[in-house]
């Protein structure tokens, strides 16, 4: 079976999914294809009342079901047969998100999906295992540190994985025993929308997750100081990550954890494995074309080395396979939206300006839809716009360095702090390196994530506070309490 589909015949319904119904909407944002820029859908945007009423369906859920207090191999098993439903209607749900998103449909069949299911499951795994500790404490007493779920968690994701992003939200916190109130993307909400539906076909109390879809200025701060949310989870920009911070300062005080914007340093020293090292840097910058979180946006490479490298990633971007995401052939993603690719050209132009030379790329490519061409900027400093800014898109600075205490000056950015990586055969190196490197994650002669989820991801400085993925996250999804017996 061909994954090539026609996106006509996809229908992208707006409704928000609140106490396991939909609830359609009409109006709302105009959205258009980012493959073709045509409109196809509009997103509406829920007030205060809406939010209200998925607090209290999200508060009904846990009281009705007993969700947070049953024996957890319950909610194990309900989140097993969840991530059953999400891989059986994986077509499905890969059609609704490459529609509205910069995701491929191969990319999604291959990679998205079933990681996202597999991540629920990995989870679904702690919840039964995970506890509280016996702590010593006098003759006369028993000394107990107890966890508990918080009740209802407020989640806000990004448009750049739409369903990866929910799936890492939604699997700790329902798996630590929590409802969730979640926010997608205005952009890219739909799939979201039919993998939450999805939970109460497998049985999951209806309520225990609610999506209300809608902007960040409206819904997100509806969401985020309501008196109901006890915990905030959010993924997305450090600008916004700040303005939650400031919402939540204003209406209360709560627990959040930020995952936020990098702009992650690739040091290779010369004598890395070249091949290797070039073929891990493209593809690090050209999936999703550049819109990853921990996209290696900034080369710091060996003076002596660095043509040879910058000519062979320089390669690689010229050989991309533009396409639109519902064609299984297309090998590079469109940027998400008009304004977008305006900002990343934008962001170009003042580098060049300043003096700076793109080797390849430059601008958006001549064809339908919002596809910016693969850039290497050359000739840049560490006050070009390229290399200061999280741009977002498909572009990657090249500073060349003689000495490895100037690289590691180089790698260590001001604002940012989410991933970085060092190539280099020399082990001792490559341990000084991971050790120096000012970053939430460290990769060695590789470059992204694996399918090792028990690794945590999260940033430094702006680049966040807290973690998901791993243990942490399903511990952040849940607060002790001190309880001392006197006997
Ligand atoms: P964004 O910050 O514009 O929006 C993210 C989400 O937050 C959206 O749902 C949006 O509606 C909402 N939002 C915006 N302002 C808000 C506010 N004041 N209150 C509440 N909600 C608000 O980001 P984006 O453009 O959708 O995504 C790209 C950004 O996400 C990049 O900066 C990227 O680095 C970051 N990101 C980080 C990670 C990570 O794990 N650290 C992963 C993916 C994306």
């Amino acid at each position: 079976m061909t994954l090539s589909f026609d996106p006509d015949l996809i229908a992208c319904r707006p409704a928000h999914f609140i106490g396991g119904e939909r609830i359609a909407a009409t109006d709302g944002l105009d959205l258009k294809r980012p493959s073709d820029a045509v409109s196809f859908a509009a997103c509406p945007i829920a007030g205060p009342d809406l939010v209200d009423r998925a607090v209290a369906a999200a508060q009904s859920a846990l009281a009705a079901s007993g969700w947070g207090r049953a024996r957890p191999r319950e909610r194990t098993n309900a989140l097993h047969r969840w991530a059953d439903l999400i891989e059986r209607h994986a077509v499905e749900l890969a059609r609704l998100e490459a529609v509205a998103s910069t995701r491929p449909i191969a990319e999604l069949m291959a990679g998205d999906i079933p990681i996202s299911a597999e991540q629920i499951r990995f989870f679904a795994e702690f919840a039964d295992k995970e506890g509280g500790d016996l702590v010593p404490t006098g003759d006369d007493s028993l000394g107990l540190i107890a966890s508990e779920p918080y009740g209802v968690v407020g989640a806000i994701t990004p448009w750049n994985f739409p369903l990866s992003m929910a799936a890492w939200k939604l699997g700790p916190a329902l798996a630590a025993g929590n409802a969730v109130v979640l926010k997608p993307s205005e952009m890219t909400p739909f799939a979201t929308v039919r993998m939450a539906e999805l939970s109460v076909e497998a049985g999951l109390p209806a309520g225990l997750i609610n999506v209300v879809l809608g902007d960040g200025p409206v819904t997100g701060t509806a969401i985020t100081g309501h008196p109901g949310i006890a915990k905030v989870s959010f993924t997305g920009s450090t600008g916004a990550g700040s303005a939650i911070m400031a919402n939540v300062a204003r209406t209360g005080v709560k627990p959040m954890t930020l995952e936020l914007g990098g702009k992650s340093p690739q040091v290779v020293f010369a004598d890395a494995d070249l091949d290797r090292t070039i073929a891990a840097i493209a593809r690090s910058i050209l999936a999703n074309a550049g819109q990853a979180c921990v996209a290696g946006t900034r080369l710091i490479v060996e003076a002596s080395v660095a043509e040879a490298v910058a000519d062979g990633i320089a390669a690689a971007m010229r050989s991309v396979r533009p396409g639109p995401t519902w064609d299984a052939a297309s090998g590079y993603s469109p940027i998400i939206s008009e304004r977008q690719i305006a900002r990343i050209g934008s962001l170009v132009d003042a580098t060049v300006a300043r003096g700076a030379t793109c080797r390849t790329g430059g601008a958006r490519m001549d064809r339908p839809g919002y596809f910016f061409a693969p850039t290497l900027i050359e000739g840049v400093d560490a006050g070009s716009p390229a290399v200061t800014e999280e741009i977002f898109g498909p572009v990657l600075t090249v500073e060349p360095f003689r000495d490895e205490e100037e690289a590691y000056a180089m790698a260590d950015h001001p604002t940012y702090g989410l991933a970085a990586g060092v190539f280099t055969r020399d082990l001792a190196r490559a341990v000084r390196a991971s050790r120096r490197l000012q970053a939430g994650t460290v990769w060695v002669n590789r470059y992204g994530r694996s399918r090792d989820h028990i690794l945590p991801t999260g940033g430094f400085k702006s680049s966040g506070i807290g973690k998901d993925l791993g243990r942490d996250a399903y511990r952040a999804n849940r607060r002790e309490k001190s309880v001392l017996i006197g006997l």
